[in-house]
């Protein structure tokens, strides 16, 4: 795999191939049914992204609904303390409507879903970030919105339970296992299944079976082409290194996609949490193996007998035993290196950024600024373009109990 020849200009429209592969990676491994349900959506969105209707309509949403395009800020202050020369930059997500990336690609989903004629969008939400994103489109629409959350991480993440309820989703409890996100995929998956004519499963980022990494990715990649175009007319040149924190990988591959035919160095960061022990970390490409799990195959790390295993991070919306099937081709054929930053590290780096740019990052996206931190102390000079996935709203109350102010 790693001598593989990839040609990055024509790369968006050939990869995943028809059956959704990149590489090895990637595919569908459903039952029958499901996999009807799912060749339906695959269809309806080869034909409908061709539309000039539905483009201009997803165009003129980003624009007048999310506020797009997002800016990139300059982190003069930041840059100047590091003093290596090397100067840092983010592509502000945390300023799209709802303070993430996730809207992007829930717009898109939504509006899919609608074109379709289906009535109702299914999903599951761990921390709740995808649940308050899709229930946001849902309601922009005008359609249904099913969300299922495991009941510990609705005790865990009350505003954001009461986000969706305002929005006007139903939230549905799971009470089965260990009554987290990986219960809540499994239900979702069941009510969609028993629903799929009337329903759409949104998923949450480039992972699930195909169509979905493709479709995710299509519709973040925004980020990237908007990104490449800001940086060139702010700096006449190119970043030397563009840095995402990577979970179900869609930020990342949203802002790489962008940059994949320049000689750039793109960084994938993944959550080393408490340290390299399985269970304390959530880094998957990094320590894991090929496997199936969702309906995909990938890099994924797993348990004794195989299974998912249980995975930790500060930073919720980056525990997730896998990684999407483009993330590990990527890896395989050397375009992006993937490393990992631990919970102490991103706490740091939330807590520098807030005092030295008045930005208050997501936990998610400050483990991609410690990294480009560390990055920049190692380069001497040149630029770096942090993918500034969310704002921090969500994890104050959170890190300030557990860590206090630093
Ligand atoms: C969900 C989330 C992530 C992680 O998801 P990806 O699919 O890897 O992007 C990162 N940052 C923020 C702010 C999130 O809400």
């Amino acid at each position: 795999m790693k001598n593989q020849e990839v040609e990055f200009k024509t790369y968006l429209k050939n990869y995943p191939d028809a059956k959704g592969y990149f590489g090895q990676y990637g595919g569908s491994y459903l039952s029958a049914e499901l996999q009807a349900a799912m060749d339906e959506i695959t269809e309806a969105y080869h034909t409908i992204c061709k539309s000039t209707r539905f483009i201009s309509e997803l165009r003129r949403i980003r624009r007048e609904f999310q506020g797009r395009p997002t800016p990139i800020s300059h982190l003069e202050r930041l840059s100047n303390k590091i003093g290596t020369g090397v100067q840092l930059y983010v592509k502000r997500e945390d300023l799209n409507h709802t303070g993430a990336h996730k809207l992007n690609h829930c717009m898109g989903e939504v509006l899919l879903a609608k074109y379709m004629g289906k009535k109702k969008v299914i999903a599951e939400t761990g921390a709740g970030q995808h649940g308050v994103a899709l229930a946001t489109a849902a309601a922009y629409f005008g359609l249904e919105c099913d969300i299922y959350m495991g009941a510990v991480d609705i005790k865990k993440q009350a505003p954001n339970v009461a986000r969706m309820k305002i929005l006007g989703a139903r939230v549905i409890e799971v009470t089965d296992g260990l009554q987290t996100l990986k219960e809540a995929v499994d239900a979702a998956f069941m009510a969609y299944f028993e629903d799929y004519k009337n329903a759409i499963y949104c998923i949450g980022s480039v992972v699930g079976p195909h169509p979905f990494p493709m479709m995710v990715r299509d519709f973040q990649n925004v980020v990237g082409v908007e990104a490449r175009e800001q940086f060139l007319g702010m700096t006449g040149e190119l970043p030397d290194a563009v840095v995402a924190c990577v979970g179900g990988g869609s930020n990342s591959v949203g802002i790489f996609s962008g940059f994949l035919d320049d000689p750039v160095d793109l960084y994938g960061v993944e959550p080393l949490g408490r340290g390299t022990e399985l269970g304390d970390h959530a880094a998957s490409l990094s320590y894991g193996e090929e496997g199936i799990m969702h309906g995909f195959n990938s890099i994924m790390l797993k348990d004794e007998e195989g299974e998912p295993a249980p995975v930790y991070s500060v930073a919720s919306g980056l525990d997730y035993p896998s990684s999407g099937p483009e993330h590990a081709f990527l890896r395989d054929i050397g375009r992006v290196k993937y490393d990992v930053v631990g919970d102490e590290d991103a706490v740091n780096a939330f807590f520098e950024l807030s005092r030295m740019e008045g930005i208050i990052p997501a936990i998610e996206s400050s483990h991609a600024v410690a990294y480009a931190m560390q990055l920049a102390k190692t380069m001497g000079k040149g630029s770096v373009l942090i993918h500034l996935s969310g704002r921090g709203d969500k994890d104050m109350d959170y890190i300030i109990e557990k860590y206090g102010i630093r």
